[in-house]
This record gives C-alpha cells, sequence and structure tokens, in this order.
C-alpha cells in the first residue's frame, strides 16, 4: 500500500480533527485527563468491580530506553539518546525473584530495544536456565547494529520467542512511523529469521509480528488482518510468521504529544471510551503481569511504568518483593488511558482481547 489514505482500513477509522461536534462526542461527564478516575467509575458502573490481580504468571522486565529508533508512537520515548538502562544489580534481583517464584512461567523481555542493553543475554540465558519461557520485543533493525551479528543465532539457541513490531506490509506506512528504511531493514531480518528457523510454526522458535495503526484510530479485526499479512509478505517478500498481534496506540507520552499537537486528543478519547467493550476486561494483561521498570521499580503493566503511576498493590521495588504470589488478589492502579486496553476487540502485549464488537461499530466515531 501507498499510504494511509490508500489503506482502506485504517482510511475508514480514521479520526477528524477536533471539531465542535466530536468534541462534544466525548462521554465522560469530567474530562479529568489521561490519569483520570472514569475507568474505574466506568467498571463499577458496569457491575465490573475493581481491576484486581490474579496470579501473576508473566515478569514483564522493562531494561531501558535506549533504541536504534525514534518512531512516532513509542510510548516509552526512547532513542539513541537515551541513557536509561538497567544495572547489573536489577538485573541479577530480577533473575533472583524469577527463583522465589515458580509461578513466572514467562519472562517478557522490552525497552527500548532491550538486546542493546547490557545484561540483555544474561538475563536471557538466566530465565532459560530457570526453565522459563523468555520472550524479546524486537524493532528487528536491531539485528544489523553493530555489534549485534550474532544476536539472531543468539535469540535461536535459547529458543527465545520474538514479538516484533511490523505496523504494515508495505514501506511507506512503515518508514512514517518508524524511520526511513525501517521497512527494508526489517523485512531483511524477518528473512534471517526466517532462515535460522523462526516462523515456520515450529513451538520452540515462535515469531509474531505486531500492528498498531498509524493514528488515532483502532485496530482493524486481528484474524482478518493477520491473513492479509500472511499472504502479502509472504508473496512480495517470502517471510512467514506465525501470529499477528493488533495493539492500540497508547495515547501517553510521544502519542499524546502528537494527538495534543494535533488536537485530536479529546477525539481519540472519545473513540476509546464510546468503544468500551465489558468482555476484554477479564484479559486484561495486568491481572497477571507484573512490570518491572530499569531501576526495579515494580508497576502493573508497561504504560502504568512510562505514567510513573505505582503498583496497584502500593509502592515497592523487586528489591521488597519476596514472591509475586503476595501480589495475587491486590488491586491494580487504573488512569483513563486504561481504555485503551478495553476499546473494541481489546489490546495487550498478545493483542486482541476478545472478538469485539463487528467493524461497523468501529466507525461510528462522531
Ligand atoms: S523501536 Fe520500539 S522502543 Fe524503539 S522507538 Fe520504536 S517503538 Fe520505541
Ligand atoms: S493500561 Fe491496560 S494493562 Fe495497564 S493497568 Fe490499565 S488496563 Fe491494565
Amino acid at each position: 500500500m501507498a499510504d494511509v489514505s490508500e489503506d482502506p482500513i485504517v482510511a475508514e477509522q480514521a479520526l477528524p480533527p477536533r471539531s465542535p461536534r466530536s468534541a462534544a462526542a466525548v462521554r465522560l461527564p469530567i474530562w479529568a485527563g489521561w490519569a483520570g478516575g472514569e475507568f474505574a467509575a466506568e467498571l463499577q458502573r458496569r457491575d465490573l468491580g475493581a481491576l484486581v490481580r490474579g496470579p501473576t504468571t508473566t515478569l514483564q522486565v522493562n531494561v531501558g530506553k535506549l533504541c536504534n529508533q525514534a518512531c512516532h508512537h513509542c510510548h516509552v520515548e526512547a532513542g539513541p539518546k537515551r541513557t536509561e538502562i538497567m544495572p547489573p544489580e536489577v538485573f541479577d534481583a530480577v533473575l533472583a525473584l524469577l527463583a522465589r517464584s515458580p509461578e513466572l512461567t514467562t519472562v517478557d523481555i522490552t525497552g527500548g530495544a532491550p538486546e542493546l542493553t547490557p545484561g540483555f543475554r544474561h538475563l536471557v540465558a538466566g530465565a532459560r536456565r530457570l526453565g522459563r519461557h523468555v520472550i524479546d520485543r524486537c524493532n528487528l533493525t536491531v539485528l544489523f547494529e553493530p555489534g549485534m551479528e550474532d544476536l539472531a543465532p543468539f535469540l535461536a539457541d535459547h529458543e527465545v520467542e520474538i514479538v516484533a513490531s511490523l505496523p504494515c506490509y508495505g514501506p511507506d506506512n512503515v518508514d512514517a512511523q518508524r524511520g526511513k528504511g525501517v521497512f527494508d531493514r526489517s523485512i531483511r531480518a524477518l528473512q534471517l529469521l526466517n532462515r535460522l528457523g523462526y516462523g515456520g510454526g515450529r513451538p520452540e522458535l515462535p515469531l509474531h509480528l505486531v500492528y498498531n495503526p498509524l493514528g488515532p484510530s483502532l485496530p482493524p479485526p486481528q484474524d482478518v488482518l493477520e491473513k492479509d499479512y500472511q499472504r502479502e509478505l509472504d508473496e512480495r517478500f517470502g517471510v512467514r510468521f506465525d501470529r499477528l498481534y493488533t495493539i492500540t496506540n497508547m495515547p501517553i507520552r510521544r502519542f499524546a504529544d502528537q494527538l495534543r499537537r494535533s488536537g485530536r486528543d479529546e477525539a481519540y478519547m472519545s473513540l476509546l471510551v464510546s468503544h468500551f467493550n465489558p468482555a476484554t476486561v477479564e484479559g486484561l494483561m495486568c491481572r497477571s503481569l507484573l512490570s518491572v521498570g530499569w531501576q526495579g521499580q515494580l508497576h502493573d503493566c508497561d504504560f502504568n511504568q512510562m505514567l510513573e503511576m505505582p503498583l496497584g498493590a502500593g509502592g515497592q521495588t523487586i528489591f521488597d518483593l519476596e514472591s509475586v504470589a503476595e501480589l495475587a488478589g491486590r488491586p491494580v492502579a487504573t488512569g483513563n488511558h486504561c481504555y485503551a486496553c478495553t476499546a473494541g476487540s481489546g489490546s495487550s502485549c498478545g493483542g486482541a482481547l476478545s472478538a469485539g464488537p463487528d467493524r461497523a461499530s468501529l466507525t461510528s466515531t462522531s
């Protein structure tokens, strides 16, 4: 596809610039900003109760903000000049918590480009020795950074699941969102991973792609888009992958700034609020995930971490927590940004949370 206006799915759901009519469509009785309490009140109004944690099975480790890219939508505000990276003592504390918490079956490593942080491979190898499943949230282009020549074989040798962003199967949208030349390098990276055995349906070498909309719209149905991606990437580039995850853009940090600058923040909020889907609440990732920041601070999810919202169970660091078992049944810290996880089909690090409403209802945004 050539650009966003030619993408029928994206164009269909795109928001108009803010107008008196669309601003009035915001259903929040009091606009309290992204950190307001309307989301919690919505759960109460719908008899869904407060959001509480279940058993914690995934430890999501954000090792810092260093990245070789600086994408427009990045909720981490990562980039090549960021210096915040996880120090060795926090990596060791993560491994120690894993050893003390057998219910943590998965370690999900994110950043920035997590592979650029010294200590990444120590964490991968240590978690695998402890028998845990490891996910690397990889931006693909990092595989071609200086010093990363052996990264792809390292990931394959340790049977690390790769979850990689590719917001379109054509170059223009990807380069517009992620930087010039990113699409070509991403395709080359996927071809390299395919040669190593990734994406061919082998359970030990899973390769999943992530789609997020270019702008302030909801993602299209995941299963439909997955088939499009599989067909287009195979026919055009011979690329194979296992699953496509659709993720809603979280209106915080860099993307929130973009929305404000273009005057579309309230319209986007209206879209998210008006498409609240109660069927997504049960599967929200904050029920089963614990997020660790680069300094060892704990949060209910990576988005809360970026908003510096402490764990709903009370401010703690990884050095204070004996076992994740003590978090079960404790409250999740929520804010109005949580509407991004419950809109339409829902959104999480593993993609959509429910089949969601039909496509026609996703277009009635104003
Ligand atoms: S590759 Fe990921 S972490 Fe890096 S700037 Fe882009 S969105 Fe942010
Ligand atoms: S942003 Fe999403 S994952 Fe995070 S606390 Fe809110 S609902 Fe849960």
